[in-house]
């Protein structure tokens, strides 16, 4: 099994596979820090990323990672927190719901375009399965 360097505290650990990306200790300091975060939001529904951390002394960056984990929801849009695409604000994720709307019509669009072309290249042929053999074939029109 190779070793990694753990990316929050630098130590050499060894991954478990499936697993999280940080070393033990990091685990360990992680849970806790997510069990206070949890706690303070109990009481504090509505706090800021910022508020939290300034009151449970977690670092900010950890509480946003709980928060594009999505395991952590935050009521409050959060002005640290933006679309990667446009920059808006965002309560969780990446992107922000219009983004993540036009990219599904592009991505539509681009299917729509795909299934044209292939239309096009096949308009002078007939696709058929073969009995014999299974196979689809492509024959080329009268
Ligand atoms: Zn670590
Ligand atoms: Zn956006």
């Amino acid at each position: 099994m190779s070793l990694s360097n753990c990316p929050r505290c630098g130590k050499v650990y060894t991954p478990v596979p499936g697993g999280r990306e940080l070393c033990q200790s990091c685990l360990q300091k992680e849970e806790e820090e997510y069990k206070k975060v949890f706690q303070f939001m109990t009481s504090r529904p509505s706090a800021t990323a910022q508020e939290i951390a300034a009151e449970t002394q977690v670092d900010l960056k950890d509480i946003l990672r709980f928060v594009r984990e999505n395991r952590l929801q935050l009521v409050k849009s959060d002005p640290s927190l933006k679309c990667e695409n446009c920059g808006n604000s965002i309560l969780v994720g990446k992107i922000c719901a219009n983004c993540r709307k036009k990219l599904g019509e592009n991505l539509k669009k681009d299917i729509d375009k795909m299934k044209r072309d292939i239309h096009k290249t096949t308009e002078n042929y007939s696709i058929s399965r073969d009995k014999q053999s299974g196979n689809i074939v492509r024959r080329k029109k009268p």
